[in-house]
């Protein structure tokens, strides 16, 4: 069994500034950082940091060749990782001196995965290996029917939401992993109750795992229901906290660990993470949560 990762990889280009630039204003930056990004790479950190083996395939640009190094020094495999000469998937993001966001994103390499890539990455996979998806790659709709018809058991993290996640065949999918925000989008309803049952009730095939902030997250699906709640931390940056909960999770649930265990070490390994700055840096190891 193996864990296929088809997913982003995203450079995210850091400008601190006193204000968000005006229409017009040309506005020097009192700081730059660069940082790796993109729920796939984080994903797949997550997972190799939770000590699974994961195999990381995307597209990046040249400019993405340090990314594919990150995720190699992090032990996950690259091989069906594709590298053009067109530009990677790059964010820029003002922070402001309030610590407000203000993003320009461009899709990049992420966006330009071709059929014809899709079902060749996915050719090396058999018939019970996990994929692992995001809402951040072209061809989503092309991955999910491959993996049905290659019977690969399908986890899908509807994030970023866009309508678009509404139009795909998410009944053949074997996880549904999303946020409040993403299951109001899916369900118009706005309390977690109201997700899951309607959700269960759309998709009675499809396990759902709801994650809800400081109240931890919920699963709901054919071994029942269950909970967790992440220890009480000050969070100073809550950035990928939802990938390290997404990684760590996945990575207990291919290896066929309980849920309500799964559930307990992904809320503990994403309440570390949002007591450190970064987003993939954030993300502990296993060792670093069992001390
Ligand atoms: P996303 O970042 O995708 O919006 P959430 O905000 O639901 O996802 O956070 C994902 C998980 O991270 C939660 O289920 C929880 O386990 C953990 N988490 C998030 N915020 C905090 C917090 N302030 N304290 C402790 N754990 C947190």
């Amino acid at each position: 069994m193996k864990i296929f990762n088809l997913g982003s990889c995203c450079i995210d280009h850091v400008y601190h500034v006193p204000d968000f630039v005006r229409p017009g204003e040309t506005l020097p930056c009192t700081s730059y950082e660069i940082h790796p990004g993109g729920k796939g790479l984080n994903q797949s950190l997550a997972i190799a940091k939770a000590g699974m083996r994961v195999e990381h395939g995307g597209k990046i640009g040249q400019d993405g060749a340090w990314l594919k190094s990150l995720l190699n020094d992090a032990g996950v495999t690259t091989d069906k990782l594709l590298v053009t000469n067109e530009p990677s998937g790059h964010a820029n993001i003002q922070v402001s001196s309030t610590g407000e966001n203000a993003i320009v994103l461009f899709g990049g390499t992420n966006r330009q995965l071709t059929r014809p890539e899709v079902e060749h990455m996915l050719s090396s996979c058999e018939a019970g290996d996990f994929l692992v998806l995001q809402n951040e790659i072209s061809e989503l709709e092309t991955a999910i029917n491959i993996g049905a018809e290659r019977e690969l058991r399908m986890i899908f993290n509807a994030a970023p939401m866009t309508s678009a996640v509404l139009n795909l065949p998410l009944d053949r999918l074997e996880l549904l992993i999303i946020n409040e925000t993403e299951g109001e989008a899916l369900t118009e309803q706005n309390n977690p109750d109201g997700i899951i049952s309607t959700l269960a009730a759309q998709r009675p095939s499809v396990n759902i795992l709801l994650t809800l902030g400081a109240a931890g997250a919920w699963y709901a699906g054919r071994e029942g229901r269950f909970s967790a709640t992440p220890p009480k931390v000050d969070a100073l940056d809550t950035t990928g906290a939802g990938d390290t909960f997404t990684g760590y999770f996945i990575a207990e649930y291919a290896c066929g660990s309980d849920i309500q265990s799964a559930l307990d070490l992904a809320c503990r390994a994403a309440a570390l993470s949002v007591t450190r700055a970064g987003a993939a840096s954030s993300i502990p190891s296993r060792d670093e949560l069992q001390a």
